[in-house]
């Protein structure tokens, strides 16, 4: 393993790695159009420290308009409480990949605020809102190395026993230890091919290793498998745990427990509530889960 790690590789794979997440990340949100305009404020406020109970979410009537024609986001305002899960639904351009950009900050708002633990992430250091952040994209990228590289990927420093905990985390660990390499499992391309729910495994252990306060998952359009699936959202309730989560659903069954469901229609919250109060209200969302329940 240190071989990997050694000091001569050190600063290209670091080099690599950063350019790499950063790809990535733009790949993730769909900003291949776009590079993000971001700097820090003069006086950069650091982020309070994680309570590990998972941080305070806020978005205060935001305002963001990508032109003059498209919608972006009109006032929208909800507050993720520590340790709650707030999903974002509605139809395509709704506004759900702009609110996802604002809260990772690789957008500004032109006007209202996105806070997180109370901090305007305007006037956050940039390297506090990477760390307190971590996404498991819709599609996970997956390069020609090791399981332990692709795991550790955005955090080449970390030790054999956090990737191991990672993983473990993300119910990856009996596949390791089935494969005889274990963790030194070349994948990839050029290496073993892993599985849709095995690759979405390997995001939630990489956005797991981050110990993130605020965990994004945007949640695949095409579903996996019946089982894979169940399986996958089983684990997703168990690392939920003691974080807040932003999720960005397609399917409604993955959502029924969330603690708040925004629905979003042309960048405004048009509905909110709990699955259950949703139903009740027999909107939009209700319309949505009985077309959805029926094509089953
Ligand atoms: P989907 O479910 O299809 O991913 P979404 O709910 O995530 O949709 P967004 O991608 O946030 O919706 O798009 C919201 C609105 O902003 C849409 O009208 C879209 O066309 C517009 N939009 C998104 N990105 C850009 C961009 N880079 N430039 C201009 N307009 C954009």
């Amino acid at each position: 393993l240190t071989g990997i790690y050694g000091p001569l590789n050190m600063l290209g794979f670091n080099y690599r790695e950063i350019r790499q997440a950063f790809i990535d990340m733009e790949q993730m949100v769909g900003l291949t159009s776009m590079k993000p305009d971001i700097t820090d404020a003069a006086q950069a406020t650091p982020l309070p420290p994680a309570t590990g109970k998972g941080a305070e979410l806020a978005f205060r009537e935001v305002e963001f308009r990508h032109d003059a024609r498209s919608t972006g986001l009109t006032g929208v305002s909800f507050v993720s409480p520590p340790g709650t899960t707030t999903a974002l639904v509605g139809p395509s351009g709704a506004g759900k990949t702009t609110a996802v950009r604002l809260a990772l900050r690789l957008l500004d708002p032109q006007s209202g605020v996105v806070s997180l633990d109370g901090v305007d992430l305007r006037l956050a250091r940039q390297a506090d809102v990477r760390r307190a952040i971590a996404l498991v994209p819709q599609d996970v990228a997956l390069f020609n190395d090791t399981l332990f590289a692709n795991i550790a990927f955005g955090r080449p420093e970390a030790t054999e026993a956090e990737v191991r905990a990672a993983a473990d985390a993300a119910e990856l660990g009996q596949f390791i230890e089935s494969l005889p390499k274990g963790l030194e499992t070349v994948v990839g391309e050029r290496g073993l091919k892993l599985s849709g729910g095995e690759r979405q495994r390997v995001g939630i252990a990489r956005a797991l290793l981050a110990q993130p306060r605020l965990l994004i998952l945007d949640e695949a359009t095409s579903a996996l498998d019946g089982p894979t699936e169940a399986a996958i959202q089983e684990t997703l309730r168990k690392v939920r745990t003691g974080r807040t989560t932003l999720v960005v659903a397609h399917r409604l069954s993955t959502i029924v427990d969330a603690d708040q469901i925004l629905v979003l229609r042309r960048g405004k919250v048009v509905e909110r509530g709990t699955h259950a109060e949703l139903l009740e209200k027999a909107g939009e969302y209700a319309a949505l889960w009985r077309r959805q329940t029926r094509a089953h």
